[in-house]
């Protein structure tokens, strides 16, 4: 299907491509990942290029590179995904494209050749600013190339920099969060993201625990950073639009805000979803379960769902509670009055909108009211 035929008129979509390879794997990670080597990106960029051209041409006006770590995919290999997708469907002209990178990927000829692309974007797996903190991770950068890597970034004319914060980690690292926010803050990026340590089972960070490695932290710390990075969102002209996102005025992510507003995006490679109107869809998560289906010219698709009317009525609730948008008032009922007395809600034309300490108990409030 070529650009201009009747498929481009409907909504476009925000498009995912997932690459599923990191150069070393860390420890708290249970992403869908493994390590990576030119044979398998050979044949990953075989699999994924045949992916696009069987999957709908329909205009994107975001395209995300996730992972995983899209920043080990050399410039002519993000150029042939491009071109794939460019082939059968066009890309709007404003599209927000974002890279995942990280760090140590970030070369002054990397970065002049991303922007050369059309990459305006990039989300830098930053984490920490303390070496010991990164090691422990099995981070393969470490702290002095994040500043470096945004330098370069804006020096090849990717302004556009997110940075990405791990906090509530174990005591006995003795991370200090205030300086890691501080040290992101002096960065001045665009955008920040937020995420708690959790000890997801078979991950490093697990095994770490079961031998009494490592320990989550008390439950208020958890609590107590989250806050503290509100606290700094504010003072330095962050808008904290969603659950564990913030960015300055005109830097939101484009691409992120379709999952949380349900418009519909089209994800491609192994475990990457799908949600289309009611219709949630994901492909084969196994990497050699997806390559056999697309080279055997099989949809990789793995499973779907179509979501009844409770189902959309739930995530609907869901997903707006999570952003500054809120939910409609009529979707939270009575329990709204209740947020509100404790602090953990407001009311805003007609939705209900969490605070912070709202969002420190999303789940529970979403589920349970
Ligand atoms: S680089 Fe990202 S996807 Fe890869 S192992 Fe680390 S956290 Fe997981």
């Amino acid at each position: 299907m070529s650009p201009g035929s009747s498929s481009v008129r409907r909504p476009p979509v925000a498009l995912y491509i997932h690459v599923p390879f990191c150069q070393a794997i860390c420890g708290y990670c249970n992403f869908n990942r493994g390590l990576f080597d030119e044979a398998l990106k050979t044949r990953y960029l075989d699999a994924l290029t045949r992916e696009i051209a069987a999957a709908p041409g329909r205009q994107a006006d975001t395209i995300f590179f996730g992972g995983g770590t899209p920043s080990l995919l050399a410039p002519a290999s993000l150029e042939a995904i491009l071109e794939a997708i460019r082939r059968d469907r066009e890309v709007a002209a404003d599209a927000e494209i974002t890279l995942e990178a990280n760090p140590d990927d970030v070369k002054p000829e990397a970065a002049a050749a991303w922007h050369e692309l059309g990459i305006n974007r990039v989300s830098l797996g930053s984490q920490s600013f303390d070496d010991t903190v990164l090691a422990w991770m099995h981070r393969t950068h470490s702290a002095a190339q994040v500043p470096a890597a945004v330098d370069t970034l804006r020096a090849a004319g990717i302004g556009n920099v997110s940075l990405d914060l791990i906090f509530a980690l174990p005591e006995h690292l003795d991370r200090s969060w205030s300086n890691d926010l501080a040290r992101a803050m002096a960065l001045e990026p665009a955008h920040l993201s937020l995420y708690g340590l959790t000890f997801e089972p078979h991950t490093a960070l697990d095994r770490w625990r079961q031998r009494g490695e490592a320990l989550p932290p008390p439950d208020d710390r958890y609590a107590e950073e989250y806050l503290a990075a509100v606290e700094a969102f504010s003072r330095h002209g962050f808008e904290h639009y969603e659950v564990s996102n913030a960015a300055r005025p005109g830097y939101s992510s484009r691409h992120n805000s379709a999952y949380w507003e349900r418009r519909p995006f089209l994800g491609l490679g192994p475990a990457a979803h799908s949600n289309v109107g009611p219709v949630r869809a994901w492909n084969e998560r196994e990497w050699e379960a997806y390559r056999r289906r697309v080279a055997a010219g099989e949809d990789p698709v793995a499973g779907s769902e179509e979501l009844d009317e409770a189902a959309l009525t739930l995530e609907e609730r869901y997903l707006g509670l999570r952003t500054d948008r809120g939910a409609p008032e009529a979707l939270i009922g009575q329990a709204a009055e209740r947020w509100i007395e404790e602090g953990w809600a407001r009311r805003g034309d007609g939705r209900i909108i969490l605070t912070p300490e709202g969002w420190l108990r999303l789940d529970a409030l979403a589920v349970h009211g």
